[in-house]
Parts: structure tokens; C-alpha cells; sequence
């Protein structure tokens, strides 16, 4: 049976960078699901089709293809096989996902492929219904969060070094947003799954986080029992 390492929690706490560096010390591979969620958004977007209209977002689904490959350790994700990962990662993007990810048949369709995906390989899988929903036999469950101050700082970092124009507090302000829509929605809300370990990362370095995750696995495999 593949081993699977669930990690959840909200935008901007830094699930994605802890979970490749975790996945490259254990040679596992790295899912982020939210660029399978967000390769669909940029299909909806491009299609003109409104985050508010269910009906169509969901005839929508039927045309939509998304896979994923890995190269040199690096997740890309094909929409209808064009690889769009360097279209979905702006603010834009982000929030229509958040929107149209309350549908069911758009989960229906991400959870289907990525419980495939783990189903035959070890792997660390991140996201927001991971440990609740996609993989709730996950050897090891990890919620990740931090203050919405110290996610937004990290955000705001980030986009300035790329150049784009934005402001701290329109970004801790999405994130509020963001958190709101993405623990409040009927299915499959971000909440923390009750065999959860939860790590506030607000006060700690990456290395830190990577550290303890790496001894929960370490401990998992030993057959200790995981301490909360
Ligand atoms: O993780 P990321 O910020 O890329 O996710 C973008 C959005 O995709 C989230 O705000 C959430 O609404 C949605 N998402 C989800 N379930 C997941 C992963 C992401 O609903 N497993």
C-alpha cells in the first residue's frame, strides 16, 4: 500500500514550499492540488464563463481534461494537455478558484484523479480537504496554519519579488476572504481533520516545519504512535 502524507490548511501558510522540500527528503512526489483547481478556474475564465454560474461550470467540467506530470521534482499541470503552470498563480486566478471550488461536480472531478494518483504512489499530497476528504487513510495527516499578519507578510514578499503591484493590506485582506469562502462552504470545507497534527508555522523557520513533519513520518513508520 503507497504511503500518503495529507497537508492541509489556508492560503499563504506555506504548505507548498514545506511540502516539496519534505517530499524531495523522502523522494515522494509532490502534489498540489490547488493548481489542478486552479488549472480548471483558468479554464472558466478563458471561457467567460462567471464563478456565479453553477450550471455552466458544471456542463463545463465535461470538457475539461487536467493532468499532471513531474519534472526535475517540479508538479506541472496540463489543462486539455497545455501545460498552464505559469498562468495560475496570480491573485485573479486565486480567487475564481476559490469561488468555483465550491461546486461539486468540480471536486468530484480532482478527487477522483488525485485518489488515483495516491492510490499507487507514495506521495505528499497538499490542499484543503486532503486529510477530511481525498485520503482520510493517510498514514500522516499534517493541518498547516499561521496568522492571517504572517501569512499576508509572506504573500505580499512574494508578489513584490515578481514585480507585481499590491498592497499588504489588500493582501491580508484576500486572505481573509479567501478563508472565509474556502471553511465556510457546504462541501468538503477546510477544517482540520480530527487525526490531524496541527503545526502553527507563524513563529517557525521552513526548516523547522520540514523537521517535524520528516519525525511524524519517521514515527509513523516505526509504528509509534503519532503524538498531537
Ligand atoms: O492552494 P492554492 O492557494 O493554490 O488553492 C487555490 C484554491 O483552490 C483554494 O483557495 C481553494 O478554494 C481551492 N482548493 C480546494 N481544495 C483543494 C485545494 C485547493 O478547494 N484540495
Amino acid at each position: 500500500m503507497a504511503f500518503n502524507i495529507a497537508i492541509d490548511g489556508p492560503a499563504g501558510a506555506g504548505k507548498s514550499t514545506i511540502a516539496k522540500l519534505a517530499a524531495k527528503e523522502l523522494s515522494y512526489i509532490y502534489v498540489d492540488t490547488g493548481a489542478m483547481y486552479r488549472a480548471m478556474a483558468l479554464y472558466f475564465l478563458r471561457e467567460g464563463i462567471a464563478s456565479e454560474d453553477e450550471e455552466a461550470i458544471s456542463a463545463a467540467c465535461e470538457q475539461i481534461t487536467v493532468t499532471l506530470s513531474n519534472e526535475n521534482g517540479e508538479q506541472q499541470v496540463f489543462l486539455n494537455g497545455e501545460n498552464v503552470n505559469g498562468l495560475i498563480r496570480t491573485e485573479e486566478v486565486g480567487k475564481i478558484t476559490s469561488a468555483v471550488s465550491v461546486y461539486p461536480k468540480v471536486r468530484e472531478k480532482l478527487t477522483q484523479l488525485q485518489r488515483e494518483l495516491a492510490h499507487t504512489t507514495d506521495l505528499i499530497m497538499d490542499g484543503r480537504d486532503i486529510g477530511t476528504c481525498v485520503l482520510p487513510e493517510a498514514q500522516v495527516k499534517v493541518y498547516l496554519t499561521a496568522s492571517v499578519e504572517t501569512r499576508g507578510k509572506r504573500r505580499f514578499l512574494e508578489l513584490q519579488e515578481k514585480g507585481e503591484d499590491c498592497t499588504l493590506e489588500k493582501i491580508c485582506e484576500d486572505i481573509r476572504l479567501r478563508d472565509e469562502q474556502d471553511m465556510n462552504r457546504k462541501i468538503s470545507p477546510l477544517k482540520q481533520a480530527e487525526d490531524a497534527v496541527l503545526i502553527d508555522s507563524s513563529s517557525m523557520t521552513i526548516e523547522e516545519v520540514v523537521k517535524q513533519i520528516l519525525e511524524l513520518v519517521h514515527q509513523k513508520k516505526c509504528g509509534k504512535e503519532i503524538e498531537k
